[in-house]
């Protein structure tokens, strides 16, 4: 009985020792193996990125595929932490900047997704992977930090929107107003004029030359445009963009 009652216990062991070999060889191999999941998840990544380096450019939606990808991205922090680093950026560099006296250094910021979020809106549009919907549009609302680091360092702050006027033009100013924004400018005379948003006479016009056309003519004014900052490289491209341009992230959708 004794000789049974050990071959009994090594059979165990033995059986024990096959099942952890096999356990440790599925663990060794999942360090290289991936999943379809995860190779559809990098995919995205890359999208994401080529998206954002502007090698990617004229999508119309979001991959139906990275619909999730750009959801995760967008609501649970990483988007947020990509922000604040490039707002700490543009910070630094504000404080190196000696403002003169005649009221001329200017700083140019988009609004859409720059001033004001509009992942309020994109989350009941599946995160870019509808096409934009004029008459379901609402915004949401950025942090006004820049901002109002801006204004207190004594630039004029300028908001450049390809907004339509006739449509937006009182709801992007109560919007604005709601979150703080005050004080901004849209030409040299005028503070939080009605007149903030794309006029028709600019109807048609890419974003590019719009608002190529609008620093031009701050430009001629006078003005020293120090920095740009915008969610679209078609805020950042054209003329006179600026000493610097900062460009904030954007998954979800594509201005030419
Ligand atoms: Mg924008």
């Amino acid at each position: 009985m004794v000789g049974f009652g050990w071959s009994m216990q090594r059979m165990r062991e033995a059986i024990m020792l096959v099942f952890v070999a096999i356990w440790s060889s599925s663990k060794a191999a999942s360090t290289w193996w991936r999943s379809d999941t995860d190779e559809a998840w990098d995919n995205c990544l890359s999208w994401r990125l080529g998206v954002e380096a502007n090698n990617i450019r004229a999508w119309r939606t979001v991959p139906p595929e990275c619909s999730t990808h750009v959801e995760v991205y967008m609501v649970r922090g990483q988007y947020q932490r990509d922000v604040n680093l490039i707002v700490d950026t543009i910070c630094a560099y504000i404080d190196t900047i000696d403002l003169s006296s005649d009221g001329l250094d200017a700083w140019i910021l988009d609004v859409d997704d720059t001033c004001i979020s509009n992942l309020f809106y994109y989350s009941g549009k599946r995160y870019g992977c509808e096409p934009f919907d004029p008459v379901g549009f609402k915004a949401w609302a950025l942090s006004a930090r820049l901002f109002v680091k801006l204004i207190a360092k004594g630039f004029k702050v300028f908001l450049v929107t390809g907004r339509d006027e006739d449509t937006l033009g009182q709801a992007t100013i109560r919007n604005l107003h709601a979150q703080g924004f005050f004080a901004y400018h849209h030409d040299d005379d005028d503070v939080d004029d009605n007149d903030l948003c794309r006029s028709g006479a600019y109807k048609g016009q890419s974003a590019i030359a719009y608002k190529s056309t609008v620093r031009k003519q701050l430009a001629e004014e006078g003005f020293r445009i120090w920095g740009n900052v915008g969610d679209q490289w078609s805020d950042l491209q054209g003329e006179y963009t600026g000493n610097r341009t900062f460009k904030l992230p954007n998954p979800m959708y594509y201005i030419p």
